[in-house]
C-alpha cells in the first residue's frame, strides 16, 4: 500500500475491527476511514490513577475506580430480565457488579479471588448501589503503571455500548490506529509558523490528543490542532474572497450619477455620520471596481442603515440600472416604500412595491413593467425572488434586516441576470466578530459603529405584573408629553392560540386603562389582512393613536421616532437579539426612551441572564456576544443555513482571541504571497489543493 493512502484506508482493515464492527461504527459515528477515526477526538478525560474505597462510595459518586476481589458470581432472573451479578469486595465493604446481558464469555473470563481493578459508573437502583457493565482489568504492577490521569473518553452512542464497543474497546482501536499510521501523519503548517507560534508538530499533537501523558502535553496538542483548524478555515475564506473578485465580474458603475448628487446636495435632511460616509464610500468603491460586490453591512439598531441603502440604490439607478430592496416583513416594505416615495418622485425615479398580498392584477402589471425596464426601484418581501419576477437589468440587490433571508434565497437573485447583481446585505442584529469572521469571512464587511447624534441611552427595566399600576401612570405621563408606546406580545407557533388570546386580553386591558376618546389604541398582528395592518400602522405613524399593541410583526426595521416607550410582555419568551431588536424600535429620535421587560416570577437561569444583560447594556455588539455565549453558534442568525461549523476543537466563543490572531496572520501571508508561490508556503498550497475537491459548507455562502 502506498503511504499516502493509509489514512484513507477503511477502518474495516484496522486490527480489531472487521466488516461488522466497521459497519456499526460507520452507522453510529460516521467514521469510515482511518483519518475519520484519527479526527474523532475525545470529549473529556478521566483520571485513572485515583482509586476509591468501597466505603467511600455514596449516592453522589459518578465514575469510580476500585481495587478488590470478586467473591461470588451468580446468574439471576429469567428471559429478558436475566442478568449476571458479582459480589465485589475490598477491605472496606462490598458492592454488586451487574451485566444485563450475560454471556458465556464474561462468565468464563471472570476468576474468583483474583484481584481486579474495576472502573465504572455508579448505579443507584432502589437504594442499592451497583456498577453495571464495569471495566475489569487484572491487578498487576504493569497495569497500574499504565494507568493515566488523562484517560480519553470518546463521544459514543448507546448502541455502540450495547454492542460491545465500550469506551475501553474504542480506546484500544484508536491505539491500534496510532500504531499503524505512525509515520503517515504529515505536517501541514510551515516551519516558520511552528517556530514563531511555538507549536508542536502535527503528528505529536494527534497522538497526544488521544493519549496525552501530561496535562501540559494535552494543552499543547489542543493548541496546535486549533491553530491548524482556524488557519485553514481562514485561508480558504480569504482565498475564496479573492478568487471571487478575480473571477466574478460585476457591472461597472463608473459614475456616482445625477440622482445621488441631486439627493445629496438638495434633499438630505440630516448630516451623515462619519461612519455612514465611510460605508457609502466603501460601497461606491465596490460598485466601480468591475467585480461583483458582496458586502455585509453591520450596524446596531437605529444606526441609520436605511439611508445608506437608499444612497447605494441611487448610484445604481443613476448608472441606468434597476435596484431592488428586499425586506423580511410587509410592514417594512411599506415603510420603505412610503418613506422613499416622495423623494423618488422628485428625483424622477419610478418606485414600486411588490409583496405577496397584493392583488394579482397589480402584481402582473408590476412584473410586466419591471421586465420592460420601466421600474427603477422595486421594494418587496421575498416575493421578489419568485421565478416569475424578471428584471430587465438588475444592478443592485439590497437585503434589509437580513435575519430572515437564507443563503439559498440570496443566491436565487444571481440567476436573474447575465451578470450577477451587486449585493448588499444589511444585518438585523450585529454579529459577534469571531462568528462574522468565520461564517461570513468571505464577504466584505462594513460596520456602522456610530449612532446619529442626539441619541440617548434607552433606560431598561425588568418588572413583574405587580409593577403594573406604576407603569400605567408612567405611560400616561409620557403620552401627555406627546410620546407614543409599543406593547409587544409573543406569538410563537406552537402555542399560537393561547398567545393570541393573551394579545387580545392585553389589548382589552390597555383599552380599559386608557379609555377612549382621550386615548386611541391600535392593534396589529399577523392574522390581519394587509390593508388593515397598513391602516393601523399608518394611524400610529401619524400619531393618531398613542399605543400600538402588537405581536412581533414590528420586530425589525420599524422606524417611528416619536415612540419612546417599549413594553415587552412575557419577555422571558424572547431571545436576546429579539429583545434588543424590539427595544430598538424606540430611542430613534431625540426623545428620552424607555423599555420595560415584563416577566413572570418564575424564570430559568438563562432568561435571568437575558433580562440582566438587557438592563445592563444598550450595545448590540455586546448583546450579540452574550447571545452567542448562551445559545451557541448554530442558533445565531444566518448560520442556521450553514449547518454545523466544521470546527472540532475550536470554540468560537472561547477562542476568539486566537481566531483574530490567526486571521491577521493569514491576511499578512496572503498579502505578501497571494499565490503562495514562496517555497516556505509550499506546504500550505499543497494542503489547500487537497482540500479543494472536498466540497464543504463554505462553498455556498455567497
Ligand atoms: P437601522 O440601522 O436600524 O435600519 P434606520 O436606518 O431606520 O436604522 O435609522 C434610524 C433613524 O435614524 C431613522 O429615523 C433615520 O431617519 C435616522 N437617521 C439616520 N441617519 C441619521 C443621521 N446621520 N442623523 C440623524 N438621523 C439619522
Ligand atoms: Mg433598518
Amino acid at each position: 500500500m502506498m503511504n499516502k493512502d493509509v489514512l484513507n484506508t477503511s477502518i474495516e482493515f484496522l486490527k480489531g475491527v472487521g466488516p461488522n464492527r466497521a459497519k456499526l461504527i460507520k452507522n453510529e459515528l460516521k467514521i469510515s476511514k482511518f483519518k475519520d477515526l484519527l479526527f474523532h477526538f475525545p470529549f473529556r478525560y478521566i483520571d485513572k490513577t485515583k482509586y476509591h474505597k468501597i466505603s467511600e462510595i455514596n449516592f453522589n459518586s459518578s465514575e469510580i475506580q476500585l481495587i478488590g476481589k470478586i467473591t461470588e458470581l451468580k446468574e439471576l432472573g429469567v428471559g429478558s430480565k436475566k442478568r449476571l451479578s458479582a459480589s465485589f469486595s475490598d477491605n472496606t465493604g462490598s458492592i454488586q457488579l451487574v451485566w444485563f446481558k450475560t454471556s458465556k464469555w464474561i462468565i468464563d473470563s471472570i476468576k474468583l479471588n483474583q484481584t481486579y481493578i474495576v472502573f465504572g459508573k455508579i448505579n443507584n437502583y432502589n437504594n442499592n448501589i451497583s456498577i453495571a457493565h464495569p471495566e475489569l482489568e487484572i491487578y498487576s504492577k504493569e497495569n497500574i503503571k499504565n494507568r493515566t490521569n488523562l484517560f480519553a473518553v470518546y463521544p459514543s452512542t448507546e448502541n455502540l455500548n450495547k454492542r460491545g464497543i465500550t469506551n475501553k474497546v474504542f480506546s484500544k482501536l484508536v491505539e491500534e490506529l496510532l500504531i499503524s499510521i505512525n509515520t503517515d501523519i504529515k505536517e501541514n503548517l510551515p516551519k516558520y509558523i511552528l517556530d514563531k507560534y511555538n507549536l508542536i508538530g502535527r503528528r505529536q499533537s494527534l497522538i497526544s490528543i488521544h493519549k496525552p501523558r501530561t496535562s501540559d502535553d494535552l494543552k499543547k496538542a489542543i493548541n496546535r490542532l486549533k491553530f491548524e483548524e482556524i488557519f485553514y478555515l481562514q485561508i480558504r475564506l480569504i482565498k475564496k474572497n479573492i478568487t471571487r473578485k478575480d473571477k466574478i465580474k460585476g457591472y461597472v458603475f463608473n459614475q456616482i450619477g445625477d440622482k445621488f448628487e441631486e439627493f445629496y446636495n438638495n434633499h438630505l435632511k440630516f448630516k451623515l455620520t462619519n461612519a455612514q460616509k465611510r460605508v457609502i464610500k466603501e460601497i461606491r468603491n465596490d460598485l466601480g471596481s468591475g467585480a461583483q460586490m458582496n458586502r455585509l453591512l453591520q450596524g446596531d439598531v437605529g444606526s441609520g442603515k436605511t439611508i445608506v441603502a437608499f444612497m447605494a440604490a441611487l448610484i445604481a439607478i443613476g448608472n441606468g440600472f434597476q435596484t431592488c430592496i428586499m425586506t423580511p416583513t410587509e410592514i417594512l416594505s411599506y415603510q420603505h416604500y412610503n418613506k422613499f416615495y416622495e423623494i423618488c418622485n422628485l428625483l424622477n425615479i419610478n418606485i414600486k412595491i411588490l409583496t405577496g398580498s397584493r392583488k394579482a392584477s397589480n402584481k402582473k402589471d408590476i412584473k410586466e413593467s419591471l421586465k420592460k425596464g420601466e421600474i427603477d426601484l422595486l421594494i418587496g418581501t421575498h416575493a421578489l425572488i419568485y421565478d416569475s419576477v424578471e428584471f430587465s437589468n438588475l444592478g443592485l440587490a439590497i437585503i434589509d434586516e437580513q435575519h430572515k433571508f437564507g443563503v439559498a434565497q440570496r443566491s436565487k437573485l444571481w440567476h436573474k441576470n447575465s451578470l450577477p447583481p451587486h449585493i448588499l446585505i444589511m444585518t438585523a442584529t450585529p454579529i459577534p466578530r469571531t462568528l462574522a469572521m468565520s461564517a461570513y469571512g468571505d464577504l466584505d464587511m462594513s460596520i456602522i459603529d456610530e449612532l446619529p447624534p442626539g441619541r440617548k441611552h434607552i433606560n431598561t427595566f425588568h418588572q413583574t405584573s405587580k409593577d403594573r399600576l406604576k407603569l400605567i401612570d408612567f405611560l400616561k405621563a409620557e403620552i401627555k408629553k406627546g410620546r407614543q408606546a409599543y406593547v409587544v406580545y409573543p406569538l410563537i407557533k406552537e402555542s399560537e392560540k393561547l398567545d393570541f388570546k393573551d394579545l387580545l386580553d392585553g389589548y382589552e386591558s390597555f383599552s380599559r386603562d386608557f379609555p377612549m376618546p382621550k386615548y386611541q389604541i391600535s392593534i396589529v398582528h399577523g392574522k390581519m389582512n394587509n390593508e388593515d395592518k397598513e391602516y393601523e400602522m399608518q394611524r400610529f405613524i401619524e400619531n393618531k393613536t398613542q399605543i400600538l399593541v402588537s405581536t412581533t410583526v414590528i420586530e425589525v426595521g420599524v422606524d417611528i421616532p416619536n415612540a419612546s416607550v417599549m413594553i415587552i410582555e412575557s419577555a422571558e419568551r424572547f431571545g436576546l437579539s429579539q429583545l434588543h431588536q424590539l427595544r430598538g424600535r424606540v430611542g430613534r429620535g431625540n426623545h428620552k426612551s424607555y423599555c420595560f421587560l415584563i416577566t413572570g416570577n418564575k424564570k430559568t437561569k438563562e432568561s435571568k441572564i437575558r433580562m440582566e444583560t438587557m438592563v445592563k447594556t444598550n450595545n448590540g455588539f455586546i448583546i450579540a456576544e452574550k447571545d452567542l455565549e448562551i445559545r451557541g453558534p448554530g442558533n445565531i442568525m444566518g448560520t442556521q443555513q450553514s449547518g454545523e461549523m466544521p470546527l472540532k476543537v475550536t470554540s468560537l466563543i472561547g477562542d476568539s482571541r486566537l481566531i483574530q490572531k490567526i486571521r491577521k496572520l493569514v491576511e499578512r501571508i496572503i498579502q505578501k504571497d497571494p499565490k503562495l508561490k514562496n517555497i516556505n508556503n509550499a506546504i500550505i498550497l499543497e494542503n489547500l489543493k487537497n482540500m479543494i475537491d472536498k466540497k464543504d459548507i463554505w462553498e455556498y455562502i455567497s
